[in-house]
C-alpha cells in the first residue's frame, strides 16, 4: 500500500487508504450491526424446473450500513472470513432462516431453506454442534436445511480427511456444491465429498442464450452430475430461453430473475400468495 513519492519519502496512495480504513472499521462494526438489527436477509425462491412447483428459498445476507447504505455480500463476507467473524455471520443468518423456516411449519408449509456456508467455517471445530443447536432451537428438520458450499468451493484436505461433512450430513440436512464450474471446484471433489447437489454457476447460466459453449458447459454439468446421482440447480435464469433448454436438458431446479427477485420477508409472503392462488 505505500507508495514513495517524489521526494522519496514513503507515503500512502489516498483510494487504496480509504479503501483499507473503511475495511477496518466495517471490520469492527459487524458485531455490532448484527446486535443492531443491520445485518438481514432476503429469500430468492428456487423452482422445481419441470413443474415450476416453489421447492426451496435461498437465503441470501444483506447490511443496511446506517452511513453507507446498502452493503454487499461480496463486500463483507470476505471481510468477515479475513478477520475471523465468518461463524458469527454464518450463525446469524442460520438463526434468521431457520426462523423463517419455523413460521412456514406452523403454517403447515413444508418449505425448505439453503444457507451459503463458506469453506472457512468447515474448519470451526465446533460447527456441526451450532448447526444442530441452530436446527433444536427452531424445531426444525434436517431435511429442510440445505448448506451451500461457498467461496471457491475449494474443501482443502484437512476439510477431506475430516468428518465434518458426514457429520453435517448426519444431521439429515443436504449439502450442495455453490458455483460449479468456478474457482477449484473440481470434478474429482464431487466422487469425494458427501455432497448431494451442485449449482451451475451463473456466469455460465447467463451466457446460456446468446452461446452454444455455455449451453455446452451447462449440459455437460447437468450430465455429469445426474450420472454421480447429485441433483442440479441452475442459477442466474433471467430468460424463457434459458429457463426451456435448462429444463429440456434434464436441470433439477431453477433460480434466477426470471422467477423472482430476492425477496424480504413480508415481499416474499406474498410472492407465495399470488403464486399457489
Ligand atoms: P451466491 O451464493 O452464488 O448467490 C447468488 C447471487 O446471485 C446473489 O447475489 C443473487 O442475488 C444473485 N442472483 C440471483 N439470481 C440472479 C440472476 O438471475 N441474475 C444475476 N445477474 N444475479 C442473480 P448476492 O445476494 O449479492 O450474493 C453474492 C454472494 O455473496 C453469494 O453468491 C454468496 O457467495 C455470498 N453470500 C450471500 N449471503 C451469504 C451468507 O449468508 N453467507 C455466506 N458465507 N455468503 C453469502
Ligand atoms: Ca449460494
Ligand atoms: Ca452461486
Ligand atoms: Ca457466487
Amino acid at each position: 500500500l505505500a507508495a514513495a513519492d517524489s521526494g522519496g519519502v514513503a507515503s500512502y496512495h489516498p483510494v487504496l487508504d480509504q479503501q483499507s480504513l473503511r475495511r477496518l472499521q466495517l471490520g469492527t462494526e459487524l458485531e455490532q450491526a448484527m446486535a443492531d438489527g443491520q445485518i438481514s436477509v432476503v429469500f430468492q425462491p428456487i423452482i422445481d424446473a419441470q413443474t415450476s412447483d416453489i421447492v426451496s428459498v435461498e437465503t441470501l445476507v444483506r447490511w443496511a450500513h446506517p452511513r453507507y447504505g446498502a452493503i454487499a455480500p461480496d463486500d463483507f463476507i470476505h471481510l468477515a472470513e479475513q478477520i475471523g467473524r465468518i461463524g458469527a455471520v454464518t450463525d446469524h443468518v442460520l438463526d434468521l432462516a431457520l426462523a423463517r423456516c419455523r413460521r412456514w411449519l406452523d403454517q403447515d408449509i413444508a418449505l425448505s431453506v439453503a444457507v451459503n456456508l463458506s469453506v472457512h467455517c468447515l474448519t470451526e471445530p465446533d460447527l456441526v454442534t451450532r448447526v444442530r443447536r441452530a436446527l433444536q432451537r427452531h424445531r426444525v428438520p434436517g431435511e429442510l436445511l440445505t448448506l451451500e458450499l461457498t467461496e471457491g468451493s475449494v474443501v482443502d484436505d484437512s476439510v477431506r480427511d475430516s468428518t465434518v461433512l458426514a457429520d453435517l450430513h448426519g444431521l439429515g440436512l443436504r449439502l450442495s456444491m455453490d458455483d460449479f464450474g468456478t474457482g477449484y471446484s473440481s470434478l474429482s471433489q464431487l466422487r469425494q465429498l458427501p455432497i448431494d447437489e451442485v449449482k451451475i454457476d451463473k456466469s455460465f447460466v447467463l451466457g446460456m442464450s446468446t452461446s452454444q459453449g455455455e449451453s455446452f458447459i451447462a449440459r455437460s454439468i447437468i450430465e455429469l452430475a445426474h450420472n454421480l446421482g447429485l441433483r442440479v440447480v441452475a442459477e442466474g435464469v433471467e430468460d424463457e430461453l434459458t429457463r426451456n433448454l435448462l429444463a429440456e436438458m434434464g436441470c433439477d431446479k431453477l433460480q434466477g430473475f426470471l422467477v423472482s427477485r430476492p425477496l424480504p420477508d413480508d415481499r416474499l409472503e406474498s410472492w407465495l400468495l399470488a403464486r399457489t392462488g
